[in-house]
């Protein structure tokens, strides 16, 4: 078998990306420096007693920057998580933040453990010592450290973090806002089990209103129709490639999974084969779909859209030239490496990238973070409100035309918008709005070529205004 070929580390690979845009922006070498240097880590090893004998597990919280209080990011649970992961995840997390506006530093932490072989309640116990470690060494409370899930963590986890952060601090009146991610029965919001997806399809949609950006990528007209192929069928995934192909008329030709892909060029029904796997535990023998078992050679398949939706360092030296994709959107995180990225940026194929296209998670944790601290649900004080004034503006309609309002526009203009609504709504603004500063960058910065390249323009711009502003000290 031919040698691996060697590639920077994660960490190593993000910091490649971010230097060539620090060229860009033209900050002085100390700034550079000092945006992109991690600012903590915590390393903690705590024993938990498992079926009688006493484990040792391994976890790390980092706290890349602190330009803006609390620092968010999430918590992954993976059996092959280490700190360079976890201070490249930190330091994206910064980046992603400024450049959707959320007013927030960036932070990652990482649990080494393979969730799968611990039972439900052994897992409970594992998460609440680890919140323990964490809030006890200061990487973790409402106002300084918020984590969210990630990879191997959900709602649930955030639930058992929120309570132990509770037991440990019970005077703090914004003790639940310590995590965000919750069930919503426990302080969680509205939509955010499926911002990440929601978020890339909003990006998705952005991206195909500039019709020289889709021309760019060598597809012309719109979404619908659009050939797409999906590796990764876990949260953000699965919540991608339903959005996509029962709203937008997305074809999804192939998904890949751990243990092989499917694939059927008429396109899979995505919640048939979500049914499959709660049934089965996995993707093989899926009716609606062919069987291939080197699941990493369909990433070559010819598509219009590869939305790596896994983990990072999936498109490398060894792959980037047969991808035979137009667009790349990264909802992963760090799913390119650099010198795949700089294979791909030469190839011609447009790269929107993580930092943009999975910011979607932050944003609506933003936002239950929010509706925690101001302790109320969003459209409470005004749904109410907005139907009688709905129901004002019908009846003056009826009044001066002298003809009904038909039923179907009386109960959209009636309506008042829900906290749903509310959160679809700021995720849409958001993403629309950062992908337009992103796509400014593009066009007025000298040395800007690339999506990739902008985005971090972008967000290092904003992030040097405010360090520069408060000064360094
Ligand atoms: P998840 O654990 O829910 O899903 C990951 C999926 O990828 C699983 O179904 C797993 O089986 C599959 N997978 C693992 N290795 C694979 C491989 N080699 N090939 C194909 N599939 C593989 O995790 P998630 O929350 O969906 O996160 C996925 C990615 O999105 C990660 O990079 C994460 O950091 C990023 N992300 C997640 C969120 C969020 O809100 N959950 C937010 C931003 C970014």
């Amino acid at each position: 078998m031919a040698d691996k070929i060697k590639e920077p580390s994660f960490r190593e690979s993000v910091n490649l990306m971010v230097d060539r845009a620090m060229s860009a922006t033209k900050l002085d070498e100390g700034t550079a420096n000092a945006i992109k240097s991690c600012n903590s880590v915590l390393q903690v090893q705590f024993p938990v007693k498992i079926r009688g004998k006493v484990e040792v597990f391994t976890g790390w919280r980092a706290a890349h920057s602190t330009h803006r209080l609390p620092c968010k990011g999430g918590i992954r649970y993976a059996p092959y998580a280490n700190q360079d992961e976890v201070e490249a995840l930190a330091a994206l997390m910064t980046y992603k933040c400024a450049i959707v506006d959320v007013p927030f530093g960036g932070s990652k932490g990482a649990l080494l453990i393979d969730p799968s072989l611990y039972d439900r309640d052994e897992l409970e116990v594992i998460t609440r010592r680890f919140t323990t470690e964490l809030v006890r060494k200061g990487f973790l409370s409402p106002s300084t450290n918020v984590p969210a899930p990630d990879v191997g963590t959900g709602q649930r986890e955030m639930a058992w973090i929120a309570d132990a952060y509770k037991h440990l601090h019970p005077d703090d009146i914004n003790h639940i806002a310590c995590v965000t991610g919750k069930p919503v029965h426990h302080g969680g919001i509205q939509g955010r089990v499926e911002a990440t997806g929601r978020g890339v399809q909003y990006g998705i949609r952005e991206f195909f209103r500039h019709s020289e950006d889709v021309n760019s990528a060598n597809m012309s007209g719109t979404l619908d129709g659009k050939t797409c192929v999906i590796q990764g069928f876990g949260n953000v995934g699965y919540h991608v490639a339903k959005f996509l192909s029962e709203e937008d008329g997305v074809i999804i030709t192939a998904i890949i999974e751990r243990d092989g892909a499917l694939i059927s060029d008429e396109g899979i029904n995505i919640e048939d084969l979500h049914q499959h796997i709660v049934e089965h535990s996995t993707i093989k023998n899926f009716p609606g779909a062919g069987f291939e078992g080197n699941g990493n050679a369909v990433l070559e398949k010819d598509c219009d859209i590869l939305i790596p939706a896994a983990l990072e360092s999936q498109i490398t030296l060894e792959n980037a030239d047969r991808i035979n994709a137009r667009l790349i959107v990264e909802a992963a995180n760090g799913p390119i490496t650099f010198g795949a990225d700089e294979v791909l940026n030469k190839k011609g194929t447009i790269i929107i990238p993580d930092t943009y296209a999975n910011a979607g998670g932050v944003t609506v944790s933003y936002f239950e973070w929010i509706r925690n601290i101001s302790h109320i649900r969003f459209g409470r004080m005004q749904k109410r409100h907005d139907e009688m004034r709905g129901h004002q503006m019908a009846s003056m309609l009826e009044e001066v035309t002298g003809a009904k309002v038909s039923p179907l526009l009386k109960s959209s203009i009636t309506r008042g918008a829900d906290e749903l609504d509310l959160v679809r709504s700021g995720l849409d603004d958001t993403m629309r709005l950062a992908y337009q500063e992103m796509r400014g960058a593009l066009d007025n910065e000298a040395g800007v070529h690339d999506l990739r390249t902008a985005c971090y323009v972008a967000s290092i711009s904003k992030i040097a205004r405010s360090c520069l502003d408060v000064g360094v000290y």
